[in-house]
């Protein structure tokens, strides 16, 4: 039988050198080597469940009743942050996203099964919900437990921001945070701002942001909620168990996520840790690091097989989330990129943008990331590395509303650096329905059929 929440337990370790935290202090880096720390569960009392009591503890919460067990993060508590209180969980019905098959865009990219997982409808928008209904929680617990912390504070590119904002502010907990100026989309800008965050909008880029946060959350009373903290990294690994259960209780052969700060590929990694530890799945998948050609340390750090890694200046990129040029978690991603005979791809702002668009067009509405995504894989199937046997799972890890501006402006023509193969604008003539009928008869084609 399910055994009783108390007894399962996780603490805070050092991924350098394994020293072990308090899951309940407050701490970001180990006090020993400075490495970072990740969330290590107690593995034994997870094992005296069976594979198959997983599965259906599982099974049975997901998207169920039962609050918060019907969170797809929260559905997975034990294995996620296993000594919360549940009266201490902060959910707005995260994770429970699709995953949709692309017939169509498969065919015309000639690959095989072909599947986006598509976080991107969460809650604010993005996957950044998944990671920071755990952090917040988490917050909220300490708070009760007497620490002492006036605010939560975040550097973004704009959906960590407004992850954050939207669950502190539905607990009740102040937010701060830090933005690079001019440098996200409106609609993240606007989505801390209407939530009351204290947004300070800094004339630097993402990694200056970094550099600011590190240093205001010295001061224990502001806590940090990028995603060096590792608690973001437990509600984002959920992906993984989701696609294995959405896919049967299958492994998919490949799946291809986009990257920037490094945190979700190694969250990625860590659900399917887990998995195969208490004997769900046997096999592992490869995994694909997609960047952004404009801002690619990994991807250059892979070219020479990590020997060497040197952070870059990160340059404009439509994929304006993921224009970081010196992540925080790389050492975390590097190991996870190792553990699953993984690669690294990059795109360029042309091959990003038409990948989204040649998408759209088979029933997407695709945001800039997971167009650099697209791209790679697009690029791997193209190169035999994918097969055709194969099953790829694309992350989606935002939606296309989110960016209206990229959209509009791919469709008018009017972004630089690419070249719009499926533009798409529309017809402005007269409110008479004679001019309509010509241009009906202009622009369908005689019916074919499908
Ligand atoms: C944050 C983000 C990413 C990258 O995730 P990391 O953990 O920083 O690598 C990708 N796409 C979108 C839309 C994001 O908001
Ligand atoms: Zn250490």
């Amino acid at each position: 039988m399910q055994e009783k929440n108390s007894s399962f337990h996780a603490d805070l370790r050092c991924i350098e050198c394994g020293k072990v935290y308090s899951i309940r202090q407050v701490i970001y880096r180990c006090s020993d080597c400075g490495g970072l720390l990740e969330v290590a569960h107690n593995l034994q009392s997870l094992r005296k469940n069976s594979a198959d009591q997983w599965k259906n503890i599982f099974t049975e919460r997901y998207r169920g009743a039962q609050e918060p067990f019907n969170s797809g993060v929260w559905g997975k508590k034990e294995w996620v942050l296993p000594q919360i209180e549940d009266s201490d969980i902060v959910t707005l019905g995260e994770g429970c996203s699709p995953l949709i098959r692309m017939k169509r865009f498969s065919q015309e990219i000639g690959a095989g099964d072909f599947r986006i997982k598509q976080c991107g409808i969460s809650h604010t928008g993005s996957f950044k919900d998944l990671g920071m209904t755990v952090l917040v929680s988490h917050v909220k617990s300490l708070i009760a437990g007497g620490e002492k912390i006036r605010a939560v504070a975040c550097a973004s590119t704009g959906d960590t921001s407004a992850a954050l904002a939207a669950y502190a502010s539905a607990a009740g907990i102040p937010t701060v945070v830090f933005l690079p100026r001019g440098k996200i989309s409106l609609a993240q800008l606007v989505q801390p701002l209407a939530a009351g965050a204290l947004v300070i909008s800094l004339e630097t880029d993402f990694d200056g942001c970094m550099r600011i946060v590190k240093q205001v959350t010295e001061d224990t009373g502001i806590y940090l909620a990028n995603s060096m903290n590792p608690l973001r990294i437990e509600g984002q690994k959920t992906i993984s168990i989701e696609i294995c259960q959405q896919l049967g209780w299958s492994v998919p052969d490949w799946i291809v996520i986009p990257g920037g700060n490094l945190g979700n590929v190694s969250a990625l990694g860590a659900g399917f840790k887990m998995l195969k530890e208490t004997g769900i799945i046997s096999r592992m998948p490869r995994i694909c690091l997609a960047q952004s050609a404009n801002a690619a340390p990994m991807y250059k750090s892979f070219l020479n097989k990590f020997n060497k890694y040197e952070p870059v200046q990160a340059q404009a990129t439509l994929a304006s989330a993921i224009q970081i040029g010196d992540p925080v978690s790389y050492p975390r991603a590097v190991r996870t990129i190792r553990e699953f005979d993984g690669i690294v791809e990059q795109a360029s702002e042309d091959e990003l943008a038409n990948a989204a668009a040649l998408a759209d067009r088979t029933g997407f509405f695709n945001d800039p990331h997971t167009g650099v995504a697209l791209a790679c894989a697009m690029k791997l199937i193209k190169a035999g590395t994918i097969k055709k046997n194969e099953q790829t799972i694309v992350i989606s890890t935002a939606h296309g509303l989110k960016f209206a501006e990229f959209k509009t402006r791919y469709h008018n023509k009017s972004l630089s650096d690419v070249n719009s193969l499926h533009s798409n604008t529309p017809v402005e003539i007269p409110g008479d329905i004679d001019t309509v009928r010509r241009v009906l008869g202009e622009k369908l084609r005689p019916s074919r059929g499908l």
